[in-house]
């Protein structure tokens, strides 16, 4: 318990841990006394920091085919899908943008693709979303490797930042390269673009030491948002007979994850993936909803299958005890009963 004090203390008095501190939090049992310990520590110093605020957003798949990325963990993985190529049509898009930001509180929407994608539609759909979205709501791409030219186009038409990941495994439960993942994070950076990132997806199998090697490969990139999100056994996808580690242990993961980048310069929220309760009280605010393809479903749409809505993302931040959602211009709206009852959650 000594160790564990010192770690907390050096956190909460403004220091940042390394990657002995993370590990020795890691290999803490989730279900102990000590793991509680670790995941209300996470909570109160995010909390602390944002006001007590959670942001919601949203996610849109708007491209789909058999992704050459092949990831052993994904329904899109060419090697194994049953996907046939499709791209979102005006109406759908327009539709779905309508239903995540009629009441006006997204902080941030999403473009999903895949690795390869169109990138003449994928900038027409920027612009279409900009402009459809609410100005109080950042648009943000979740797209394959690209590059610093392309990158800066999508800034220009109207996205702030993209979510990119190095993946547990990279290169060997995928055919991609570890090094271009990170070449496009740091072309994010170049291009002007904030950079939100992840641990994932957690299975396991994966040991505490690639927990804290992927954790560490991005800290000093100027990352703005972290998370962390288990694989989701997806049937037919080959990671599938691995099965899925407990919410629990995910959200002790998400709680040594929010204490190791709480004193980074820009960080300013911490996710996790899917939602679930018992990371939002271990230092997670951040709760996606998802509509259209789903690298973990095997619904074509996932608001019919795996996909959270909006309302269901607000009703969890409030049972959880957060006491104002943010816009993505920072702005606070109250998070009450009175404003569940407004909004239908
Ligand atoms: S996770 Fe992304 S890159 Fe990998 S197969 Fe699925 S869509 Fe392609």
């Amino acid at each position: 318990m000594k160790r564990l004090s010192e770690i907390l203390d050096k956190v909460r008095g403004g220091g940042r841990m390394d990657r002995a501190d993370s590990k020795f939090l890691l290999e803490i049992d989730e279900r102990s006394y000590a793991s509680g310990l670790v995941r209300a520590a996470a909570s109160s110093v995010v909390r602390s920091a944002t006001d007590n605020a959670a942001i919601i957003l949203g996610q849109i798949g708007v491209e789909v085919s058999p992704c050459p990325a092949d990831c052993k963990f994904c329904t899109f993985g060419e090697g194994h899908t049953r996907f046939e190529r499709s791209k979102i049509t005006d109406e759908a898009l327009s539709q779905k943008i309508h239903d995540f930001c009629k009441d006006g509180d997204l902080y941030g929407l999403y473009l999903m693709t895949m690795h390869t994608y169109d990138v003449d539609f994928y900038l027409n759909t920027v612009r279409k979303a900009r402009r459809l979205a609410p100005p109080a709501t950042q648009i943000w791409a979740n797209i394959g490797d690209t590059d610093a030219d392309v990158l800066k186009e999508i800034k220009k038409n109207g996205v702030t930042g993209i979510y990119h990941v190095l993946r547990l495994r990279e290169g060997a439960d995928t055919r991609l390269k570890p090094e271009n993942r990170l070449k496009t994070m740091r072309n994010a950076i170049d291009a002007g673009l904030e950079l939100y990132t992840c641990i994932e997806p957690i299975g396991p199998e994966h040991t505490n030491d690639e927990i804290v090697e992927n954790l560490f490969a991005t800290l000093d990139l100027g990352i703005v948002q972290h998370a962390a999100m288990r694989r989701v056994a997806v049937p037919g996808s080959p990671l599938f007979q691995y099965g899925q580690i407990s919410e629990l242990r995910l959200a002790h993961i998400v709680a040594v994850v929010a204490l190791a980048t709480a004193r980074l310069p820009k960080m300013a929220y911490i996710g996790t993936h899917e939602p679930n309760e018992l990371s939002y009280l271990a230092g997670a605010n951040i709760a996606t909803a998802e509509s259209g393809a789903n690298p973990r479903d095997v619904a074509l749409d996932t608001a019919k299958g795996r996909g959270r809505d909006v309302a269901d993302c607000r009703k969890m931040f409030f049972e959880c005890g957060f006491t104002n959602l943010r816009r993505g211009d920072e702005s606070n709206i109250p998070l009450d009963f009175g404003y569940l009852v407004k909004t239908r959650a």
